[in-house]
Order: C-alpha cells, then sequence, then structure tokens
C-alpha cells in the first residue's frame, strides 16, 4: 500500500452492537475509499475499558463482514500500522504526550472534578459557554512539584491558543470557522493515564495515514480541537466530512421507537445484506442509478458532493423495497449458469 493511497476508516468504540447510523457511516466510509481506488481501514477504538467489551468488538467485525464492508487494514487482516485496537496503543501516545509538554503545548492540571464542575455552573449562570480558567497554566513549576508530591494525579490539557482562529473545509459542509477563545484548554489523557477521545482519535488517524475521515456530525465540533492537535505535532491533517444524522419520521434522532435495529436484529428477521446496503447507501447519499446495485457500482456512484446537508430519514418501507429487489435479484440466476459438481 502506497504512502500517498487515499484511505479512509471506521473507528467505531465497542460499546454496543452496531446500528443503522453507525453501519451507514462505515458503509459511507468504504465506499467513498471504493470510489477513488483506495483502502478502507478498521480501527476499533477501546480506550474506555470499563465500557470497551470484548464481545462487541467481535460482532462489529462479524456484522461488517455480513454487510460486505471488507477492510484492507485492521484487526485480524493486520497492515503496516498496526496495532489496531487503541488499547494495545498507549505506548505510542506516551511519546506525543511529552512532546506536547516539552514544547508548552500542554500542562498538567490539578483542577478536582468538583472543582470544574462548580466553574461550569458558574459560567452557565454568567450566561457564558462553559470553557476551562487556564488555572493550571498558570502554576509555576515549584507549584506543580508541590501537588505531584501532594500526590495528585493530573490530567493533560492542551493549551489552545486564544488568538486562534482554526478553519477547515468540510466534505460535507463546505467551509467552518471555530475561534480558539471559544474552545478553551481540554483535557487530551485523563487522569488514570488513559487518552481523550480527541487525541488518540486524532493523532492514529495520521499515523495510520487516514486521508479523509468520514463521521457522524456530532463530532464536527471536536474537529478544531484534532487540528490544534496534529497541528502542534506537526502531523499530517486529513480532510474531514461530517454526515448528518438519521432521524425518524417525526425528526427526532433515530431511535427504536422508529423502528430503527441494529445489524444483528435485521439480520435475525430475515434482512439480506445487499437491501441493508441499498437502502444505507441511499439515506442521505443520492445516487443516479435507483435501481439495486452490487458494492462494486455503489462504489463507482458515491461522491461527496451527493450526501445530502439535511437530516437524513428513515423509512422502513425503503428498506422493504430494498428487501424485495435482494430477494428477486437472488432468485434471478437464470437456469443452467450455476455449475454442478458431481
Ligand atoms: N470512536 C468514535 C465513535 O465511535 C469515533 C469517531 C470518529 O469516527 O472519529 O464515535
Amino acid at each position: 500500500m502506497s504512502d500517498s493511497m487515499m484511505k479512509t476508516r471506521f473507528a467505531p468504540s465497542p460499546t454496543g452492537f452496531l446500528h443503522l447510523g453507525n453501519a451507514r457511516t462505515a458503509l459511507f466510509s468504504a465506499l467513498f475509499a471504493r470510489s477513488e481506488d483506495g483502502a478502507f481501514v478498521l480501527r476499533v477504538e477501546d480506550t474506555d475499558q470499563d465500557r470497551s467489551k470484548p464481545e462487541f468488538t467481535h460482532a462489529l467485525q462479524e456484522d461488517l463482514w455480513w454487510l460486505g464492508l471488507k477492510w484492507q487494514e485492521g484487526p485480524v487482516q493486520g497492515g503496516d500500522n498496526g496495532p489496531y485496537h487503541q488499547f494495545e496503543r498507549q505506548h505510542i501516545y506516551a511519546d506525543y504526550y511529552q512532546r506536547l509538554e516539552a514544547e508548552q503545548h500542554a500542562y498538567p492540571c490539578f483542577c478536582s472534578e468538583q472543582e470544574l464542575k462548580l466553574a461550569r455552573k458558574a459560567q452557565l449562570n454568567a450566561g457564558k459557554p462553559p470553557r476551562y480558567s487556564g488555572k493550571c497554566a498558570r502554576l509555576n513549576e515549584a507549584e506543580r512539584q508541590a501537588r505531584f508530591e501532594e500526590g495528585l494525579k493530573p490530567t493533560l490539557r492542551f493549551k489552545v491558543p486564544d488568538a486562534r482562529d482554526i478553519t477547515f473545509t468540510d466534505l460535507v459542509r463546505g467551509e467552518q470557522r471555530y475561534s480558539g477563545r471559544d474552545i478553551g484548554d481540554f483535557i487530551i489523557r485523563r487522569a488514570d493515564g488513559t487518552p481523550a477521545f480527541f487525541f488518540s482519535n486524532a493523532v492514529d488517524d495520521s499515523l495510520m495515514g487516514i486521508t479523509h475521515v468520514m463521521r457522524g456530525e456530532d463530532h464536527i465540533t471536536n474537529t478544531p480541537r484534532q487540528i490544534l492537535i496534529l497541528e502542534a505535532l506537526g502531523l499530517t491533517i486529513p480532510d474531514y466530512g461530517h454526515i448528518t444524522m438519521i432521524v425518524g419520521s417525526d425528526g427526532a434522532p433515530l431511535s427504536k421507537r422508529h423502528g430503527s435495529r441494529s445489524l444483528r436484529e435485521l439480520r435475525q428477521e430475515g434482512y439480506f445484506p445487499e437491501a441493508v446496503t441499498n437502502y444505507l447507501a441511499r439515506l442521505g447519499h443520492n445516487y443516479e442509478r435507483d435501481d439495486f446495485l452490487d458494492h462494486q457500482a455503489l462504489g463507482q456512484g458515491f461522491e461527496t458532493g451527493r450526501l445530502g446537508k439535511a437530516p437524513a430519514r428513515y423509512d422502513g418501507h425503503q428498506l422493504l423495497h430494498w428487501q424485495h429487489q435482494a430477494i428477486v435479484a437472488a432468485s434471478s440466476v437464470p437456469i443452467g449458469t450455476v455449475p454442478i459438481y458431481q
């Protein structure tokens, strides 16, 4: 795999079964890679050991295979940029933390949860957006040392330059602009030593050579923080595209009450993977063709410019329509084309 190859990824946290929303994110990422002859990477984001479960890690891989989404790099498959489970990458993050601290891009923060909660409340009451006050950034070396000697376990905070505007061109939503002033210094390593999402997710995308990140729009406000981290580390910044949420018929986020199911449930109910794929590929992405397509054709017709900007509305009838198409396709193998082995 060459260094300059276009690469997308799916980076689930194994805290539950794949549902339609994250299956669609995985599918769009895989189709996007296919559309550009790129590679699709699977990375398991299991740094939260309390919530991550091996059975979900196993299930998500099985579900992706069932859906026909095969990754070229990732668990089982391997690749040059492993390990592909974040929990096994802690030693890699350690070096980057050190660099950020040495270059004054990060500092230890000893503020307690309680203290931070009170400060947030006071800011909200005053009608201000909650952001960290920068208190621990102002500690001198002796004050820091004294706190370490007390046995306090600090978090590590990234220092956001106030005067910085962060801009990027989202593949779906176009120009985005954020002010450093609104972001505030944020935690990149928790007090227990585990990485915060912002950090490991951004660093791994860069180290794994991901060129295009497709993810849900609930992550868009994380992007300026991640750009700042990668910039400070001198690492390559991927392009980001944030896809809209899936909503139910009443416009509320898709849930069980709208008929949303996990992939496992759909599979148990007898849905064909090709039906789910054809449905999801069109949920928030419009294709020129409205006939039943295989992965190759879905990949060829995929364009980020065809991704919708309005929330995608789930429609169980459409899913049934594609199920019907899948049944027709499966039963239309012409007689005489199936080889018979004696
Ligand atoms: N582990 C994150 C999630 O599942 C990944 C987000 C992303 O794709 O960057 O939400």
